[in-house]
């Protein structure tokens, strides 16, 4: 059987609800439908998820939320009622949640109510029994999958009918409704996906797969057909967005794959993600921006045991977790998101770094990117060198290498006012 995850532009307005109704009809192994809270229906329209946080930050400020809900109430009733579906049942839990939210169930509560609403309306117009995850998914408090998760699931999907379950959320073991992060509905559907023991996990979207670069940077970057688990991973870490990263942990033992899929063009095949295999070859080329760079230095570094580890401690203190190390003879670089700290926690940080550990210099500097290269044995392919030519030839400077580390990625630092025209241009050169 197949689980099918639909995100929220897939659930935006009845037009959209139609296309998930077809895709569903068309395939009869196609019996679990996990479903996002309705996206946006045009580039300026809200997401309903988007408007909940709002309601609950009004709700925090003791203001009512009904300014912001009675917009989300208003495009649920338009969907209800476009759909012939039952408007007053509708209404009425419309306004038991308002009450909740007003009366300060929490962030995570409101925000769920955006799946559980576009849950509901999605089994009555299927006809499909509801599965509220609430019951189900359990999250620890670090945000990860208890594996009480999949005994209950298991249960409940093993009678072998038709069923619709809201993604994005779960609850506490304490029963305290709690969310994913977000984009977290593609973790809910692998979650289905391993407790059904389903045969394949497809990811409607509303485009056709995961694309070789950001087509808002490269225009006419093709789709990816095949990915592995690894490969899609380490695309989504150095900024691809198509798919959460954390939904592949679920289907990783069970080595369910992974099809994405766009609604609006249903025939296209999308990308296949499958288990890791020995494949080779570049398949993608992602950057992010958002990096700082902290570079420390002492002479023989490295002779004093355990000095790496009360480096990241110290970081820790301070709010730092370095994504990206490069380690010298006695030098240190760590990249972490600038985000992470202002600069004035950065300074007192450097002070402490300097004056606890006698470093000889210790410098931070904003701006940069990190840029993936990522295919199969790339540590065997000519890929990085072809890469560097072709920023060397753009006048693009090079901040720093990391290959050899994975043989799926190979990273490469550019500053961060470079990073788009350095995807275009590695694009252009290796594809
Ligand atoms: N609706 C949630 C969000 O906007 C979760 C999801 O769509 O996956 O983040």
């Amino acid at each position: 059987m197949t689980v099918c995850k639909f995100g929220g532009s897939s659930l935006a307005d009845e037009k959209q609800i139609r296309k998930v109704k077809a895709i569903l009809d068309v395939d009869e192994r196609r019996s679990i439908a996990v479903v996002s809270a309705p996206g946006k229906r045009d580039r300026n329209d809200e997401k309903i998820t988007d408007m909940l946080y709002e309601c609950n930050a009004l709700a925090q400020q003791n203001r009512s939320c009904r300014p912001v809900f009675d917009r989300i109430a208003h495009r649920y009733i338009e969907i209800a009622k476009a759909l012939k579906l039952d408007v007053d049942r509708l209404s009425m839990a419309l306004d038991d949640i308002r009450h909740n939210i007003d009366a300060g169930r929490g962030g995570d509560y409101t925000a769920s109510r955006g799946e559980y609403l576009s849950g509901q309306l999605m089994a009555s117009y299927l006809g499909w029994e509801f599965v509220d995850p609430a019951d189900y998914i359990v999250i620890n408090g670090d945000g990860t999958v208890n594996p009480l998760t999949y005994e209950r699931l298991s249960a409940r999907f093993a009678e072998g009918g038709h069923y619709v379950m809201p993604g994005f959320y779960g609850a506490t073991e304490q029963g305290v409704v709690k969310t994913f992060s977000r984009g977290g509905s593609d973790i809910s559907g692998a979650i289905a996906a391993r407790a059904a023991d389903a045969d394949l996990y497809e990811n409607w979207t509303d485009v056709s797969g995961m694309y070789a670069a950001d087509p808002r940077i490269v225009e006419d970057a093709r789709v990816i057909e095949d990915l592995t688990y690894t490969q899609v991973r380490e695309l989504s870490d150095v900024g691809a967005s198509v798919f959460h990263e954390e939904a592949i942990a679920p289907v990783f033992e069970k080595g369910i794959a992974i099809n994405i899929r766009n609604t609006n063009d249903p025939q296209a095949p999308g990308t296949m993600i499958r288990p890791d295999s020995a494949t080779s070859g570049l398949v993608g080329i992602s950057g992010k921006g958002g990096y700082s760079k902290l570079k420390l230095r002492k002479l023989m570094m490295f002779k004093r045991p355990g000095m790496r580890h009360a480096l990241l401690t110290m970081l820790h203190l301070y709010g730092v977790r370095p994504s990206y190390s490069l380690f010298g003879i006695d030098s240190i670089v760590w990249f972490f998101e600038s985000s992470q700290a202002s600069d004035s926690v950065l300074g007192a940080m450097t002070e402490r770094l300097k004056k606890d550990f006698a470093l000889d210099d210790v410098t931070v500097e904003r701006g940069h990117a990190i840029l993936g290269l990522v295919g199969g044995h790339m540590d065997q392919s000519t890929a990085f060198i072809d890469a560097c030519s072709a920023l060397r030839d753009a006048g693009i400077r090079i901040n720093c290498v990391n290959y050899g580390s994975s043989n799926t990625t190979t990273l490469i630092g550019v500053g961060e006012t470079d990073c788009n025209r350095a995807v275009q241009v590695i694009y252009k050169a290796l594809f």
